[in-house]
């Protein structure tokens, strides 16, 4: 354990922070106890290509059928209780401190995936949101997400690469085929890409239509590959 983490563990014994989920008062590094955090869905066997939840860890289906234009996607959580209420407070009640524990616990989960990608050449890569909707929410969560990741890992963050030039409609009220379509030429990106390496951060992946459309802006932009990053993915 070296001076700062001591000095920091020493600052959460003077000053205790609260648990996101309990309220108990807690001495940890991160505002969550020990009981509350051991009892979040965390992610467990799923397909390697689109973490979609699964009792093995084999390619799902749909992955076998269409191969997807990222290589991978790392998930802390499954998208249920309570990850839907602390995502939904983060982003919607600016409760940044709950964006803040569950982006470290999904990144202690993928630590040594991450510690395996080589960070020459990695650029850190929010999935951006139309200035308009950013402008209502005051932030972009994933921009948050990102950041932070980049500082654990740490690798080069970069928030100018990619624009969604299209204000789409909130793709959740959309069918699946409706979706691609509604997303279509929604992203640009800024400028070639020829030798990096893109890690691409969401809160959370769902149909995975968003990723799989801006992944394939990016290899087309001369990206060598893509990995995906989110805190949370939706069960089937
Ligand atoms: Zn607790
Ligand atoms: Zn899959």
């Amino acid at each position: 354990m070296n001076l700062r983490t001591k000095l920091h563990q020493f600052t959460y014994y003077l000053f205790p922070g609260q648990c996101i989920l309990c309220k108990s008062l807690t001495s940890r590094a991160l505002d969550i106890c020990l009981a509350c955090e051991s009892e979040l869905p965390w992610l467990g066997n799923c397909c390697p290509y689109c973490a979609e939840p699964s009792t093995n860890i084999l390619p799902c289906a749909r992955c076998l059928q269409q191969p997807q234009t990222f290589s991978a996607t790392l998930c802390g959580f499954e998208y249920r209780f309570p990850i839907n209420t602390l995502i939904h407070a983060f982003k919607d009640s600016q409760h940044l401190c709950s964006g803040y524990v569950l982006t470290h616990l999904a990144y202690e989960r993928h630590r040594k995936t991450l510690s395996n990608i080589s960070v020459e050449d990695l650029l850190v890569v929010p999935v951006p949101l139309h200035p308009r909707k950013s402008r209502a929410r005051g932030f972009n969560q994933s921009h948050l997400i990102a950041q932070q990741l980049a500082e654990l890992i740490p690798a080069t963050l970069d928030q100018t690469l990619l624009y969604r030039v299209i204000d789409t409609p909130d793709q959740k009220n959309l069918p699946l085929s409706a979706r691609k379509k509604n997303l279509k030429d929604s992203f640009q990106v800024a400028r070639n890409l020829k030798g990096n390496r893109v890690l691409l951060v969401d809160d959370v992946v769902t149909t995975g239509t968003t990723i799989t459309e801006i992944s394939r802006c990016l290899l087309e932009s001369g990206a060598s590959d893509v990995v995906v990053f989110a805190v949370a993915r939706t069960p089937p």
